[in-house]
């Protein structure tokens, strides 16, 4: 049961509605450490849940402080723009119920229509890395206020070649957000540099 976690009641009634009885291993895993604001390195698969492990902790924290904000609170890094799209549908409907809004920004897209759509200042942005660093060096976007960084398909961000965009970017957010890090494999040398980069004291969770 999904009550099991300290979500809020807008999460629970988001939950409910999209037919979700049984939270998966992952879930079960990730969303009570992550609610407390810790550090994860999950490596669990595509299938497992993950973006709900993710989505719904982050979400509650979004909801759980309402103090008024200028810029965006939480970053979604992805590989792809796929996997972007399929993030920001999930996180809408999670996000049904409350009055939290998402962005989306990845290549192949026009940048003007970005930037005027980061003027209006997302909640959550979720993206790829080179595009974002184009947002970031233009100085359409602004990440000093982002409070959790979501890293997904960690691995396959390094196999892109995202290694040094990923690290600017989360070094861009500040000192005190919380980090997020999911990859479908253990990964190798410069999967171990990146979490020792970007993870303070983090939990690890292999599903
Ligand atoms: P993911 O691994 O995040 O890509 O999720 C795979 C699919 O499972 C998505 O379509 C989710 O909406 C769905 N899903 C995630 N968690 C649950 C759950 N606890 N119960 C039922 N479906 C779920």
């Amino acid at each position: 049961m999904f009550d099991q976690f300290a979500l809020h009641e807008r999460l629970l009634k988001a939950v409910a509605e999209l037919g979700f009885t049984e939270p998966t291993p992952v879930q079960v895993a990730a969303i009570p450490p992550a609610i407390e604001g810790r550090d994860l390195r999950v490596i669990a698969q595509t299938g497992s849940g993950k973006t709900a492990a993710f989505v719904l902790p982050l979400l509650n924290r979004l909801i759980g402080d309402a103090q008024p904000r200028v810029d965006v609170r939480a970053l979604i890094l992805l590989p792809t723009r796929e996997l972007a799209q399929q993030t920001l549908k999930e996180v809408e409907r999670f996000a049904q119920f409350t009055f939290i809004k998402s962005g989306i920004v990845t290549g192949g897209e026009d940048f003007k229509v970005q930037a005027a759509m980061l003027r209006k200042v997302p909640d959550i942005l979720i993206g790829t890395p080179g595009r974002l660093i184009e947002h970031l060096n233009a100085g359409t976007l602004v990440l000093g206020d982002v409070e959790v960084v979501v890293l997904d398909e960690a691995d396959r961000m390094l196999d892109m070649g995202f290694a040094e965009d990923v690290q600017r970017l989360v070094t861009a957010c500040g000192d005190s957000h919380q980090t997020l890090l999911f990859s479908a494999t253990s990964g190798g040398a410069g999967l171990r540099d990146m979490v020792a980069q970007v993870l303070k004291e983090p939990l690890h969770l292999k599903l």
